[in-house]
């Protein structure tokens, strides 16, 4: 158990006003996946003594959460690749039992579920986000380039056997996937879980251009709209996603939409890269370094003092356009900010 310096919750504001009380860890940039969306198939990962350690992450976290911090994703790359992943959530789970958390939670690509799942569990987490794009094994491949669709299968029904709610996401491709997800509904809803669609980003260098695959979410709508009665679920669940109900199956599906509509106003989140960078917009190439002043002292004071200064520099949203899908403006890769 780690030591922490008592400082007392002040409440993170950025300069529009808006609560920033939610944080994604990037735990590693690596991944066993190479999603055609995501990264290019001979990606070079980040040197390992370019990484935080665990006890690093811990403390940085710690720091954002007594700054009013309430809610912590961990991510990546593949969160579940990183060494003694576990062990880090199990020592975070303090914040949860003294009452300064109200979650943790996880976005994965599920392979590692099977074997974890029971263990994050017992850390206290309840809640985890499967990326699965797919039910079909030869599409699911190509798309990961070399995943197994019965492990992220297997790895669901083990997180769901250990009590964790199970959210589904899926990056929407035209003519690669988008015949599958009335299946993928049909499964999530099947088994309680709710499916959130998201539309591509143009987000780092990956081979390819991926105008070629973006689908509007609209498009996708209607056609769910040709066989299901959607009901608009009027607010927004914590997060950027717009749900409707499915009348017929009672489930829910989620749109995440960045590029064809915003919703950067109600933005709650900022995003820590596996080095100590602080990214203030998924959307944007703009870093704060908090790992120099995290280690420039024992002491919280100077890296504490960077994230209040760093937050007053977040911008008001991104501005994706669907032709930078070709060449994306956005150099940084998704594997660094997590999603
Ligand atoms: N490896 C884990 C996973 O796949 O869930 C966590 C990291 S991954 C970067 C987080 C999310 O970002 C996944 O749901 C993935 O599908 C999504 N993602 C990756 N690249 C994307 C892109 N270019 N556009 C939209 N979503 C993307
Ligand atoms: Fe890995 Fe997730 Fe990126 Fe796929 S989307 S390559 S699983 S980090």
């Amino acid at each position: 158990m780690r030591k922490d310096d008592g400082m007392t919750a002040t409440g993170l504001t950025d300069g529009f006003g808006r609560k920033i009380d939610y944080l994604r860890l990037s735990l590693t940039d690596r991944c066993n996946f190479r999603c055609v969306y995501c990264m290019a198939e001979d990606v070079t990962f980040l040197p390992r003594s370019g990484i935080l350690s665990l006890d690093e992450m811990d403390r940085l976290c710690s720091v954002f959460i007594d700054l009013g911090v309430r809610r912590l994703r961990l991510t990546g790359g593949e969160p579940l690749v990183r060494r003694n992943a576990l062990g880090l959530i199990r020592d975070l789970s303090r914040h949860l039992d003294r009452g300064a958390l109200d979650e943790i939670t996880l976005t994965t690509n599920g392979v590692l579920l099977e074997r974890h799942a029971d263990a994050l569990a017992a850390c206290g987490v309840r809640r985890v986000n499967v990326s699965l794009d797919t039910l079909d094994p030869g599409t699911f491949r190509a798309i990961t380039r070399r995943g197994d669709v019965r492990s992220v299968i297997a790895g669901i029904e083990a997180a769901r056997a250990a009590g964790l709610a199970v959210k589904i996401n899926a990056v929407v491709m035209r003519g690669v996937n988008e015949d599958h997800l009335e299946a993928l509904m049909l499964f999530a809803h099947g088994r309680g879980m709710d499916l959130t669609l998201i539309e591509t980003m143009p987000i780092g260098e990956v081979d390819g251009d991926r105008s070629q695959f973006y689908l509007p979410l609209s498009e996708v709508r209607a056609r769910l709209s040709r066989r299901y009665h959607l009901n608009d679920l009027p607010d927004r669940l914590a997060g950027p996603a717009r749900y409707l109900r499915v009348a017929e199956t009672g489930g829910r599906v989620g749109f995440v939409t960045p590029m064809s509509h915003g919703f950067c106003q109600s933005c709650n989140r900022v995003r820590l890269t596996a080095t100590g960078q602080l990214a203030l917009c998924v959307g944007r190439d703009l870093f704060i370094d908090l790992k120099t002043p995290l280690r420039s002292s024992e002491s919280n004071g100077p890296v504490r003092d960077a994230i209040v200064a760093a937050l007053l520099q977040k911008p008001r949203g991104h501005d994706f356009a669907v032709d930078q899908l070709k060449a994306p403006t956005v150099t940084h890769a998704m594997r660094m900010t997590g999603g």
